[in-house]
């Protein structure tokens, strides 16, 4: 086979026209039909390009100005959106991104699952798409010996020193900026990733919206921490929400942010909040969703697609600290929920003691080895949700699924290429995708989650 060259050259400066916007928001112009992925580049504008790089089938290049105007571009309220990997959608309007999401959805359901004709709803989204975090995940680090937090830089593991994030809510800004400030003070080192020398690693900062608690969590490479007494009680002095103050130690040369050793230096081991009306323990560690007012719209819908009838015999896999299982609880006979991390199923005990809902029962495990488990148990669930993490399901758990054969599947996902890959596999096996709902989770970003609603087919 020949090998065709790519029609544009590195370095080249090109006037294009923008047809598409991928889902991690690059606009992608066609020359003789060869990609050029362009950040921050809209449909529909014409602008002036420099390529950066060529590969084989597609390159990369810089935007340098841009020529037509889209009617939905929007200017970025935040000062580091350019050098930041955070969002990549700012510089669209939120209507654009909301129809953007809707389209990235129906196209991969179609191209990945074979989806032609499945019915997606327009996304659901927020009035206020700012500030809607509940959870920041900061790196620190040092810049000329002088300590730094704030996020990567796109495609990077460069820190950009960051004073406020828009998407953030102000109580989490305010614990980085606080944790920063008190570090310095007290002679605590950033983290040198490349190195791995240094003291603090991350700081992570959880925030209950309804209850206004806060918990600060200091990830340190080694159990030493300069000063712990006095920074604990500044931190507690100047931020007077804070509820609990942890500690995680991760020793590894590692990006992953936990290690496995937690403890609390002052405070509660958990903050709380609520969604709708059950309250939910938080532990450090444990997966929660990170935007609640857009949970409870989640929750809703993957709810009204189980359609119970406090008969039922329901399993939610996936379930983090339990959730979606308490909010299934109320309408079910009967809720088993089982995930990977212990943490997530001693909180998701506890959550269920704090509401008094006494038809669950949680188990710690992989998805894919408790489920075929229970299904040797004889465990016939009406109804199967799953909210599995980006991969999807493991295959074997997706085959257990059907051979419990449930009249209902509610998938949650927050990945729709493998959302797609999933269904595809269970319209093979007897189930048909009725409808999918797009949600907002993460407004000014690319990411978009999905609920889908599937009914058994009687074959
Ligand atoms: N339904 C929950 C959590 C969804 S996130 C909520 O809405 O809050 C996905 C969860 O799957 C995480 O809690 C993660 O720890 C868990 N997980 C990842 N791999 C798993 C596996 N193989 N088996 C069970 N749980 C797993």
């Amino acid at each position: 086979m020949t090998q065709q060259n790519a029609p544009v050259e590195k370095n080249e400066i090109l006037e294009v026209t923008f047809e598409d916007l991928t889902h991690d928001g690059a606009g992608v112009a066609k020359v003789n039909g060869f990609p050029l992925f362009v950040q921050r580049a809209l449909p529909g504008e014409t602008g002036k390009i420099k390529v950066v790089k060529v590969k084989k089938n597609f390159g990369f290049a810089r935007l340098m100005e841009i020529t037509e105007t889209s009617p939905d571009r929007a200017e970025p309220p935040c000062p580091i959106f350019k050098r930041c990997g955070g969002c990549q959608l700012q510089h669209l309007s939120y209507e654009g991104q909301l129809k953007q999401k809707e389209k990235y959805v129906r196209e991969v359901l179609a191209r990945i699952g074979g989806l032609q004709d499945v019915r997606v709803h327009p996304t659901l989204g927020m009035d206020e798409p700012w500030r809607y975090r509940n959870k920041a995940q900061v790196p620190v680090g040092e810049d000329r010996g002088k300590l730094i937090a704030g996020f990567y830089a796109e495609r990077s593991h460069e820190i950009v020193d960051m004073p406020s994030c828009a998407i953030q809510h102000e109580s989490n800004d305010d614990v980085v900026q606080v944790v920063k400030k008190l570090a310095k003070k007290y002679g605590i080192r950033g983290y040198d990733d490349k190195k791995h020398k240094g003291t603090l690693r991350h700081v992570v900062s959880r925030h209950g919206k309804t209850t206004d608690e806060l918990m600060v969590v200091l990830v340190t490479k080694g159990k030493e921490l300069p000063n712990k007494k006095n920074l604990i009680e500044e931190i507690r002095k100047e931020l007077p929400n804070v509820k609990s103050i942890v500690q995680n130690i991760n020793p590894k040369r590692t990006n992953v942010i936990f290690g496995e050793q937690t403890e609390v230096l002052w405070g509660e081991e958990v903050i709380h909040d609520y969604i709708g009306d059950i309250k939910f323990a938080i532990s450090a560690r444990s997966f929660y969703q990170v935007n609640p007012e857009q949970t409870k719209v989640l929750y809703d819908k993957a709810l009204e697609y189980a359609n119970l009838t406090s008969t039922e015999t329901v399993i939610d896999a996936y379930c983090g600290i339990g959730t979606i299982s308490l909010f299934l609880a109320q309408q079910a006979k009967k809720v088993l929920g089982v995930e990977i991390v212990p943490e997530a199923i001693s909180d998701a005990k506890n959550n269920a003691k704090l509401n008094e809902i006494e038809n669950v029962d949680f188990a710690v495990g992989e998805a894919e080895k408790v489920m075929p488990w229970w299904y040797a148990q004889g465990v016939r669930p009406e109804v199967v949700v799953v909210d599995p993490p980006r991969k999807g399901c493991e295959e074997s758990l997706l085959e257990t699924m059907v051979n419990m054969n449930p009249n209902r599947i509610v998938y949650v996902s927050c990945n729709p290429a493998t959302l797609a890959r999933d269904l595809k596999y269970l319209e093979a096996n007897g189930y048909e995708t009725k409808e999918v709902q797009p949600v907002d989770m993460f407004p000014q970003t690319g990411h978009v989650e999905c609920v889908a609603q599937l009914l058994h087919t009687g074959n």
